[in-house]
This record gives C-alpha cells, sequence and structure tokens, in this order.
C-alpha cells in the first residue's frame, strides 16, 4: 500500500473493489518501471500494481488479473492461438496523424528526432489542447480493443485498423498514447521480461494471501516463501504455458495448491527443451563421463511436438508453439497409423523430416522448406514427411517429464509402432566410447542427418526440462568438427543497399543478437557474401515491410551504418569462421572485455521462421562460444571485425 501511495500507481479518481482496472494505472507502473534499471525495483513496481489488481477483483473474477498479466507481456493470446500485435509504422504514423490533427510529414520529422513512435504519440496528444477530458481508459477496454485490430483482417482491413487506433489514441491521457502504440508495434521495451513478470506475479499473490490471511511472518520466513513461489510459478507456466489456466487456478487455490491443479495437458504446446553445443567427442565423453547416456541421430527437419488428446484430436506444434496442423494434415492423417490401441491421450516429442518415399532416404532440411506453410492440402503434396519421434512426455492422463529417459523412451516404444516412411523412432545408441561414438556419427551423417544429439539417460538429470538450453542434452554436429563451432540465430536489423546489379535490392545486412534480460538488440556483424540474386530478391521481399526510418530505441547500435533499418524481426541461421572483438559492434559488450564481438566471415545458412526475434542466440552464447574459441587457441584473442 505503501509503495502503491507513493508511486500512484493507485489512480487518482478512485478505482475501487469490483471496478474494471483503469489502464492509467498500467501505464504508470510501465513509466515507473522503464524509469529504473534496477532490477528489484522493476519488480517492486510490478509486484504493486498485480497485487492491487488481486485485491481489487471480486472473488471468481480472474479477467482483471489476466488482461493485466497479458498487457505486461505484451501478448493477446497464449502463442498456440496466435493473435499477435505488430502494426507497421506507417498505419500508426496515420492514425497518430488523424487522432492529434498533426500532419504526417510532422509526425515522420517528430520520428526522426525521437525514435520512439511512442514518445512521439504521448507528446503529440499532450500539445493538443482538449476541452473535455475523455473518459478514462480501462484495460478491459484497451484489451478488447488490441484483440478487435489483430483479428481485423480482409477488405479495408487497413482503414478499419486506423479507424480503431485513432478513437483508442484520442481517449489516452497522460501515458497512455506512449504505450499503446508501442504495444501495437509489437514491443513496450520497458526492459522487463516475461520471466520478471511471473516473478513478480508470484509475489503478488504471496502478498495478498498474506494480507488476506492476517498471517504473520518474520522477514526471512517471508522471502522464503516468495523465493519459493517464484520457483513455483516458473515450473508450472513451464509444464502450461497459457496464463488462461494458470491465472485462474492461481487465484483459486493460490501458489499452495497450484502445481497440483496445473499440469502439463495435451492442447497446450510447452516450450522444448534445447541442447547445448559441443565441439568435440572428448568434451561428451568429459561431460557424461561414468553417467548413462544415449546417442541419437540429430535429424535435419523441423521440431514437431504432437498432441493428442482423449477425445482423439490432434494437434502439431513448433518449436515456437505455433500450431502447425494446417502445414503438416498428413502428419495428422497418418499418425493413427502408428498408435497402439492401449494409447489414447499423449505428448510426443519429434522431428518432421523430408523423405524420398521411394528410397526410403531422408531429405535435407531445405527440401522441407518447399513445403507451403499454411493451409496445406494432402493432395498437392509434393515433399513426404516421416516423423522421427525421440521423447514422450505425457502418456495416457500422465505427465512424464519427471521419469528418467530411459522410462520415457520404454515407453514411447511401447506405445507406438513403425510405420516404414511415416513414423519412426529417433535411431540411437548407447555407446560409450570415443570410437564409437565417432563411428555412429559418421553413419548419421551419412544417412542425412546433422550430427548426434548426446542425452542424459538414467537419473534425476535426463528428466525433461522444458524451455531451458540443458547441459544433460549436447548436440554434436558434423560441422563443429570441422571447426566452424555452432551455428547463430541471428535478428536481421538493418540493410545495406546494393551495388552494380544490386542496386534494386539490399545488398548485405546488419545483424544482431538478443539480450533477453535487457530486451535489447545488440549489433554483430554484417554479412553480404554468398547470397543468389534470387536469394537478395526473396530477402528484399520479406524486409522491405519491414523497413523504418529510425533504428528502434531496443536495438543497441554501436558503430553500425547501414542505409536502412528494419524492425527487428526476421531471423537467420549464420555460420562463421571466427569470432573477434570488436570496436564498432556492441554483441556482448562488457561481458568478455568492454568490446562487442563480432563475426568474422559470416555465412547465411537458411531463414529460421520457426523462431521469433526473441528466440535469437544471446549474447551469454556468443560470450561462451567467443571464450570456448580462446582457449582452443591457447588464450590467444583476436582484434578487428569491420563495418
Ligand atoms: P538447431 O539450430 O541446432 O536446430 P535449435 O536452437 O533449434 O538449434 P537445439 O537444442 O540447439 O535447438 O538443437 C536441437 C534441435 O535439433 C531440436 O530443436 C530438434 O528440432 C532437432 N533434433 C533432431 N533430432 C533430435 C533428437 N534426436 N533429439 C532432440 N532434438 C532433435
Amino acid at each position: 500500500a505503501a509503495l502503491a501511495k507513493k508511486t500512484e500507481v493507485d489512480v487518482k479518481g478512485g478505482w475501487k473493489k469490483g471496478d474494471p482496472v483503469p489502464y492509467a494505472a498500467l501505464t504508470k507502473t510501465f513509466s515507473l518501471i522503464e524509469s529504473t534499471t534496477k532490477r528489484l525495483e522493476k519488480n517492486a513496481f510490478l509486484t504493486c500494481f498485480l497485487l492491487l489488481v488481486i485485491q481489487r477483483s471480486e472473488k471468481g473474477e480472474y479477467n482483471s488479473l489476466l488482461q493485466a498479466v497479458y498487457l505486461c507481456i505484451n501478448r493477446l493470446s497464449p502463442d498456440y492461438v496466435g493473435v499477435e500485435l505488430g502494426i507497421g509504422e506507417s498505419l500508426l504514423v496515420k492514425a497518430i496523424a488523424e487522432s492529434t490533427g498533426r500532419s504526417i510529414a510532422v509526425i515522420k520529422a517528430d520520428l526522426k528526432r525521437e525514435g520512439d513512435l511512442g514518445l512521439v504519440a504521448m507528446n503529440s496528444k499532450n500539445s493538443q489542447k482538449t476541452i473535455f477530458k475523455p473518459k478514462p481508459l480501462t484495460i478491459p477496454f484497451v484489451f478488447s480493443k488490441l484483440r478487435e485490430i489483430a483479428l481485423t483482417s480482409g477488405n479495408s482491413s487497413q482503414a478499419k485498423k486506423v479507424s480503431i487506433i485513432t478513437k483508442l489514441l484520442a481517449a489516452c491521457q497522460d501515458f497512455e498514447a506512449k504505450y499503446i502504440v508501442r504495444s501495437l508495434e509489437g514491443k513496450l521495451r520497458i526492459g522487463n521480461a516475461e520471466r520478471s513478470v511471473l516473478v513478480a506475479l508470484a509475489h503478488a499473490a504471496v502478498l495478498a494471501e498474506k494480507e488476506r490471511t492476517g498471517k504473520k511472518w518474520s522477514n526471512d520466513q517471508l522471502t522464503a516463501r516468495l523465493e519459493k513461489a517464484s520457483d513455483v510459478i516458473k515450473s508450472v507456466y513451464s509444464e502450461l504455458p497459457t496464463y488462461d489456466l494458470v491465472i485462474p487456478a492461481l487465484l483459486d487455490v493460490g501458489i499452495d495448491g497450484l502445481q497440483e491443479k496445473c499440469k502439463l495437458t495435451p492442447g497446450v504446446p510447452l516450450k522444448p527443451m534445447l541442447a547445448k553445443p559441443t565441439k568435440a567427442i572428448g568434451e561428451v565423453l568429459d561431460r557424461f563421463e561414468n553417467k548413462q547416456f544415449t546417442c541419437e541421430y540429430k535429424y535435419d527437419g523441423e521440431r514437431a511436438q504432437v498432441h493428442r488428446l482423449e477425445d482423439g484430436t490432434v494437434g502439431v506444434f513448433s518449436r515456437n508453439s505455433e500450431d502447425m496442423s494446417k502445414k503438416y494434415p498428413d502428419l495428422v492423417n497418418q499418425l493413427p497409423h502408428s498408435i497402439k490401441e492401449s494409447t489414447k491421450s499423449f505428448v510426443l516429442d519429434a522431428e518432421a523430416v523430408a523423405i524420398d518415399r521411394a528410397t526410403g532416404r531422408l531429405m535435407p532440411f531445405q527440401e522441407l522448406s518447399k513445403r507451403k506453410r499454411k493451409d496445406v492440402k494432402v493432395e498437392d503434396i509434393q515433399v513426404r514427411v516421416c516423423l522421427f519421434a525421440f521423447d514422450l512426455l505425457y502418456l495416457n492422463g500422465e505427465p512424464l517429464l519427471q521419469k528418467p529417459l530411459h522410462e520415457r523412451r520404454a515407453l514411447l516404444r511401447e506405445h507406438f509402432t513403425v510405420v516404414p516412411g511415416e513414423f519412426d523412432f529417433a535411431k540411437s545408441s548407447d555407446s560409450e566410447t570415443t570410437d564409437e561414438i565417432q563411428t555412429f556419427l559418421e553413419e548419421s551423417v551419412k544417412d542425412g542427418c546433422e550430427g548426434l544429439m548426446v542425452k542424459m539417460l538414467d537419473s534425476e538429470a535426463s528428466f525433461y526440462t522444458p524451455s531451458r538450453r540443458s547441459v544433460n542434452w549436447l548436440k554434436l554436429k558434423k560441422d563443429y568438427l570441422a571447426g566452424v563451432g555452432d551455428s547463430l540465430d541471428l535478428v536481421v536489423v538493418g540493410g545495406y543497399y546494393g551495388k552494380g546489379k544490386r542496386t534494386n535490392v539490399y545488398g548485405a545486412f546488419l545483424l544482431a543478437c538478443y539480450d533477453s534480460d535487457s530486451e535489447e538488440f545488440q549489433t554483430i556483424c554484417k554479412i553480404g557474401t554468398g547470397f543468389s540474386e534470387e536469394m537478395l530478391q526473396t530477402h528484399y521481399d520479406e524486409l522491405k515491410p519491414l523497413e523504418t526510418s529510425k533504428p528502434r530505441g531496443d536495438v543497441k547500435i554501436g558503430g553500425a551504418k547501414p542505409d536502412i533499418w528494419f524492425e527487428p524481426k526476421v531471423v537467420w541461421e549464420v555460420l562463421t569462421a571466427d569470432l573477434s572483438l570488436s570496436p564498432i559492434y556492441t554483441a556482448a559488450q562488457g561481458l568478455v572485455e568492454e568490446r562487442g564481438i563480432s563475426l568474422r566471415f559470416p555465412r547465411f545458412i537458411r531463414v529460421r521462421d520457426d523462431k521469433g526475434a526473441d528466440d535469437a542466440t544471446g549474447p551469454d552464447q556468443i560470450a561462451e562460444m567467443y571464450e570456448r574459441q580462446a582457449l582452443a587457441q591457447n588464450g590467444g584473442k583476436k582484434t578487428g571485425g569491420d563495418d
């Protein structure tokens, strides 16, 4: 209460129990969070706001907290439902112009100066003289309008969107326009990642319980309880990543009953477990010495999490939790052939791989990427896929995440059958010596795979940990052995106009990694070689609509000077010969040295449309790669990296 008073998050004009949450309370919270870089303070502001929301909601009313949390992470639905924001700059400029009576040219000039359209919208609003104060905005109203905008499609949808945004902006006061515009752009940029929202939610729930029950906890008891609550919420959310279910459960049963109530559920995709790269077989043996482990083929396809509900409905989800059932209707149709009668509901972790049905040979990812991405008709399918299952996460009503891999694997093999060309188990070998692993690796490459996945097989270390890049899963790709190291997933943030024949397209690109703690894109290299004319045209067509006149505020530019900037959205997989320290680029600045790290001789591999900008490689991974390389070169460090 004291913090609320001090921060004025508890807006003037009253916000009584049962009232819709004032949008001003949320935007005030955002502006406070943005005003500090201290994590504890950010957490206190958000906790305070969420606590007020809980306290002022009637019993059994879940929407206030649910919508407040969605707006804090700037989403409108769980990922797999896919209602997305991300309105282009020109539409927003138009709406700001219409609602404030300023010209488009003036707004564009302001944008060039400020680099933040949210700020431009707020200043434009605040310099406007208004006779009547508009009716205060509420969270349910803003949320429903944002959804309406996101869901508007078809004929004259652009005009409809501009009209809704214009009306919304007309009702904004104080900070509201700034955050509505940023929400619409698709990124709030207040330095408050989803992880922090989960922690604040846990803390708010504990404080609400304390107040409701009048419990007297010592400071130590309270601290322990807050920590435990954060762990519980993070773990529950990683198993059941949908606030639509977690928040009502939290309000109903509190932290203590949450784990019992919210378990992995078929139909709700969980964030997949990921692997750490490793460069040599020796490293695998060092890591897994005296432990039981298994090597599996690392198939070169697309990750597919396959869910089957009790009623027989099948859903296929991507690495990013997007619903791919319409992309893979053939997989959905094929699946029943491999399910045994005793198998009712399940969640499989698998890789969908292109296959030549005539010869049974696996085809590379490039073949798979020729398939249409949406609304595929089974009769039109040219590239056939086979599903290679490597894990079973749920079976007949029971989550299996906390069973050792050897048990999950036994259940997988027991409950499914191989159908050649349609369904198979990932080929595995529980080999233990360097020679055996080397032979299996060579075999995997000969069979059209990228290399091996090496996984802990026994004990707690082999439990399935959703959304973690775990040391208990190592990837050993054939490329690493050639000394080039792991590939990186980088976001295209800028473009350089081409020369000669290439003047109508971008000839080179500025790439960035993503720091999920600071929510910042950090530049890492310019890439311009290895593209065919056709590829450049494709990239141009995809990137042109993302052009912006200024770099977005969350791009840490350093000394890079591209001709044009893009909304950070498109992710490319890139290989590099080498990493070096750079006075120009900002990636991983301060982690190894004050200077950033850049890639030398970067080479484009492929577009990763199964990854969002937030999934790009992080600075800590880049620093780790640099340090490994330095170690391999006996501590020798290089400098360089030019623009
Ligand atoms: P990559 O670029 O290597 O695909 P990633 O970031 O998508 O990286 P990683 O954890 O680094 O994910 O590598 C694991 C990926 O390899 C999985 O996402 C999956 O798509 C694929 N894969 C293929 N075969 C297997 C297997 N047997 N076990 C686990 N993952 C596998």
